[in-house]
């Protein structure tokens, strides 16, 4: 296996501040602290919502912000086990362009000492922001970006300026892991059809053997073509005394939507946050409670129930029903674990060198003919012309891209992420072979590359492994999986930390 360790960042930067650093430093390969160290944790949030006018990128056909339903946010939790400091930054965005990860965790380096290897920034996935991601087009996929948009350089400033923030807050604090189902938000979106009503894809065929989101309630429907990961598995963390601070949830589900075109919402996350904030912070204290929900493994899930027709909902009713329940969730949970302060921190980063996809021959020769005419407004792009033009983007491909990897070590905890829209079942495999209690995985974290099918359900088609939407390949999730175990492996295990909290699996 080709793999090789690099810093995002020029390493004269990495050097300038290691004699700074000397303490953190020593756990840059990714070495635990054993001693029984205190915990402190520092919480705050930085707004990142987008001027109005720019792009909506969540669908096929971007069109400019009209309206802020609800600010957007970078939530920002920094972790100090008196060795070592860990950061964990989730912000409401489709996505974000790998530069925009380097570029904020250059800044948080050199403001805070935090080395970029133990920051962790991720996306949730609300198909309601603009971009971060760089363009609406291809340009998202240029692997490193020369220059960022206004937005993506605000957006990274921002980041830099939470964690900053976050920093700025730390205070001794206890924690606890929980988690807790919630299975009756999440159905997989991939479903095996009756013979005969397969539709045509855009590459104008018939050959897959499973649809992406279905039509609801249809009797054409046989069976889903994998599993949900029902599980939400999150940190809470309070003062000392027993303030709230902060809870960091990761939950499965895509997005849950229902939002007026033109409106910029952070979608659930932003409700999940809210309402928690409204349950657990009763007496608004100085500094809030900062609430964090991340996109778990969700790139064949979400929230519609394709056995049943749709109910009629308002704007924004689905998904604040699906939010309040997953808060009084955690809010109920979270009440009932057992805090402590012994919970050592580590972290490991990577880039895994992965094959690129690039289309076959007929493949090539279909985007040839398909194209649209030169002067085709977006707007009026047909899907198969859409794919075309991904398809020849595949080709521009560099033959190996690196991809970012990283896992952190909270006590008995293991937190994986990849930069892709996971399939659950890598998820559920990762909570199985990742070695913490628990174990669980970030979607979407320091970059976009993506979905992320296992090996099986590229041989099963459907929207999530067309060329285009897929740009890695067929084995790069079993070679991603397996290079997080062994990085997860490497990371000293916190017997002491898992025996004096109460989880509940
Ligand atoms: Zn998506």
């Amino acid at each position: 296996m080709q793999q090789r360790s690099q810093s995002p960042i020029p390493l004269k930067v990495l050097v300038g501040i290691a004699t700074l650093l000397v303490p953190v430093l020593g756990t840059l390969c990714g070495s635990g602290s054993t001693a029984a160290a205190e915990l402190q944790a520092g919480a705050a949030t930085a707004c990142i919502t987008p001027p109005l006018g720019e792009p909506i990128v969540g669908g096929f056909h971007p069109f400019p912000a009209e309206h802020i339903h609800d600010d957007l946010h970078a939530r920002c939790l920094v972790l100090d086990d008196g060795e070592t400091q860990l950061a964990v930054v989730i912000c409401d965005l489709l996505g974000i362009h790998r530069s925009v990860s380097d570029e904020a965790r250059r800044l948080i380096a050199s403001e805070t000492g935090i080395p970029p290897q133990q920051v962790l920034i991720a996306a949730t996935h609300t198909h309601s922001a603009t971009t971060a991601l760089g363009g609406t087009g291809d340009e998202r996929f240029v692997p490193l970006l020369e220059e960022l948009s206004d937005y993506q350089a605000f957006v990274a400033r921002r980041i830099a300026d939470g964690v900053r923030c976050a920093a700025n807050l730390l205070r001794p604090a206890e924690l606890a892991i929980g988690q807790v189902e919630a299975p009756e938000h999440v159905f997989n979106r991939r479903w095996f059809m009756r013979p005969g009503s397969m539709p045509e894809n855009p590459f104008g065929s018939a050959d897959d053997l499973v649809k992406m989101n279905p039509p609801r309630g249809s009797a054409n429907l046989d069976r889903p073509a994998g599993p949900t990961d029902p599980t939400i598995s999150f940190l809470a963390i309070r003062e000392a005394e027993g303030r709230p601070l902060a809870l960091l949830a990761t939950y499965s589900l895509h997005y849950v939507g229902g939002v007026p075109r033109g409106h910029v919402s952070a979608d659930y996350f932003g409700v999940v946050c809210r309402e928690l904030e409204r349950r657990v912070d009763r007496e608004p204290s100085d500094p809030p409670f900062v609430a964090m929900l991340a996109n778990g493994t969700s790139g064949d899930i979400n929230n519609i129930n394709f056995r049943e027709p749709a109910p009629r909902r308002q704007p924004y009713e689905q998904m604040r029903l699906v939010a309040e329940d997953v808060a009084v969730k955690l809010a109920k949970t979270a009440g009932g674990l057992t805090y402590s302060r012994d919970w050592p921190l580590a972290a490991r980063y990577q880039e895994l060198r992965v094959a690129a996809r690039h289309p076959t021959e007929r493949e090539a020769s279909w985007a040839e003919e398909s194209l649209p005419a030169a002067d085709t407004p977006d707007a009026a792009k047909t899907l198969s012309e859409i794919y075309a033009e991904r398809v020849q983007a595949l080709a521009h491909q560099p033959e190996m891209l690196d991809v970012p990897l990283q896992v952190l070590a909270i006590g008995s905890a293991r937190i994986g992420t990849m930069p892709c829209e996971i399939f659950s079942e890598i998820g559920l495999d990762f909570r199985r072979r990742g070695g913490g209690q628990p174990s669980f995985l970030v979607s979407l974290a320091h970059g976009y590359l993506g979905y992320l099918p296992t090996p099986r359900q590229h041989d099963l088609g459907g929207y999530e492994t067309w060329p285009g939407t897929n740009r890695l390949d067929r084995d790069a999730s079993d070679r991603m999986l397996d290079a997080l175990v062994e990085m997860a492996s490497t990371l000293v295990p916190a017997a002491d930390a898992s025996s004096t909290s109460d989880k509940a699996p």
